[in-house]
This record gives C-alpha cells, sequence and structure tokens, in this order.
C-alpha cells in the first residue's frame, strides 16, 4: 500500500539520501537499521511528509503523495523525536487538542480508552511537565493512534525508556500489527528489532544496502554478524 520510489534528498551540497526504494503492506512489521548518520532519519520525514523528497515519488494506496498532504495525514501516524505535546497541558487536554485537529470522532471516549491502555489513567488530568520520559513517550503513542493510523511510523521510540514504557510500546505495537496495521520502526536496538519485525533493511550512507527476512532461527548474534557484513560492504 505504501511505496517508496527512488527517493533522493540533497540538503545544501550534501546527498543524504540516493535512490531508496521500499514498500510497505497493511499488516507488515519492517524495521530500518543503520549507523549513526546514514540518513534514517531523513528517510523517515521524507515518508511521513515532513521533508519533502529532492527526487523520488511515495506513493500510499495508488495516489502520489506530496508534502504536508491530507492522506499522509490521515493514514500515516508517527513518532519521531519531537513528540508534539503541550508541556502545560494534562493528557487528556492533550488528547482533546490533538483529537479536534485530526477531526477524530467520538474523543473523550477514545482518550479515556488509550490512556488507560497506556497506563496513564491514573494521571489523566496533571498538567505532563513533571512527566517521566517514559510517561511522555506513553501519551505520545497514545496522540498517535487516537486518529487510527494505517500505518505506524517509529523513528527510535525506544531510546530513554524505563522498562514499563518499554513493555507498553511493545504491546501497542505487536497490537496494532495484529490488526493489520503496517509498522515501520527505525531502530538501533537489535533485540526490539528482532521482537517485533519480520523483515530489516539495512540503510548506510543514505543507500539500502542489505535487506532480510527475521527468519524463526535468527538470534541477535546472527542478526548483528548480518549487519556488520552489510555495512562493512555497503
Ligand atoms: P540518522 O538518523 O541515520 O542518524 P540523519 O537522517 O539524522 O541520520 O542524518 C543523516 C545525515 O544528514 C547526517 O550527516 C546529518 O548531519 C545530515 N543532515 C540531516 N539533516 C540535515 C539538515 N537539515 N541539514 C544538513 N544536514 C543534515
Ligand atoms: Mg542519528
Ligand atoms: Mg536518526
Amino acid at each position: 500500500m505504501l511505496e517508496l520510489k527512488q527517493i533522493t534528498k540533497i540538503i545544501g551540497d550534501k546527498t543524504i539520501l540516493r535512490n531508496v526504494s521500499l514498500s510497505l503492506r497493511r499488516g507488515e512489521s519492517l524495521a530500518v537499521i543503520g549507523p549513526n548518520g546514514a540518513g534514517k532519519s531523513t528517510f523517515f520525514k521524507c515518508t511521513v511528509g515532513l521533508l519533502q523528497p529532492t527526487s523520488g515519488e511515495i506513493i500510499l494506496d495508488q495516489e502520489i503523495i506530496k508534502k504536508n498532504s491530507p492522506l499522509l495525514k490521515k493514514k500515516i501516524g508517527f513518532l519521531g523525536h519531537e513528540s508534539f505535546l503541550y508541556n502545560t497541558l494534562s493528557p487528556v487536554e492533550n488528547l482533546r487538542f490533538y483529537g479536534k485537529l485530526y477531526k477524530v470522532k467520538n474523543i473523550e471516549e477514545k482518550s479515556q480508552r488509550l490512556l488507560k491502555e497506556v497506563g496513564l489513567h491514573y494521571f489523566k488530568d496533571i498538567p505532563i511537565r513533571s512527566f517521566s520520559r517514559g510517561m511522555m513517550q506513553r501519551l505520545a503513542i497514545a496522540r498517535v493512534l487516537l486518529p487510527e493510523p494505517e500505518l505506524l511510523f517509529l523513528d527510535e521510540p525506544h531510546t530513554g525508556l524505563d522498562q514499563e514504557a518499554v513493555k507498553v510500546l511493545n504491546s501497542i505495537i505487536k497490537e496494532k500489527q495484529t490488526d493489520g496495521t503496517g509498522i515501520l520502526l527505525i531502530s538501533h536496538d537489535f533485540e526490539q528489532v528482532l521482537n517485533l519485525c519480520k523483515r530489516v533493511v539495512v540503510l548506510d550512507k543514505g543507500k539500502i544496502v542489505a535487506e532480510t527476512e527475521v527468519v524463526d532461527n535468527m538470534n541477535l548474534q546472527t542478526l548483528k554478524a548480518w549487519y556488520e557484513k552489510a555495512v562493512t560492504k555497503g
């Protein structure tokens, strides 16, 4: 349903992405891994519509997508380094604000259910400025899920989280996968990649240099060995 064709991104005189092609179907879980500076976050921003690629096409359900396209907004939920949350507002108020922005129906009811799901229902009316990183991220996940996206894009979502928040995040990713949501996970955490994804691609110096299915007998060691080889070659 989502197809990226030959995405190139040049910023200034620097080519950050070179002809990156990738597809993601409903119910599929794909990991993008690669060294720091490989272009993963730039790739993420291009695919969720925060950046316009210099060339190449993004096709979502047979339609060509441009930056800030309403179709992107409707179908793709994304969680990057910025949480888009308001510190002076409570979880309920944050979700209400965001729900209105996205024209979500039954905001209050859905918010209550989501806050319970991410374990924030006891804190739902407290301004979030005193929240821990884990609590913030749990609310950020609830926010992303509120408009019921069909694809979920996550850029290093586990970074800095406590165990409880990791548990919440992973159970939601797994639940969404079963529901038929397509998941794209950018991560440097190989354990999470093995745990959550069925397919892995390696991005190195702005190019996809390797791709594999996560087979049953793949473990941390074999994944790491495969990755090291891909990065050395690329
Ligand atoms: P990753 O997420 O894999 O660590 P990034 O996409 O953040 O990689 O960055 C890839 C490269 O592009 C880096 O060398 C980074 O410095 C550069 N880069 C990213 N954004 C910009 C920008 N707005 N202007 C100039 N260079 C950028
Ligand atoms: Mg980086
Ligand atoms: Mg990054």
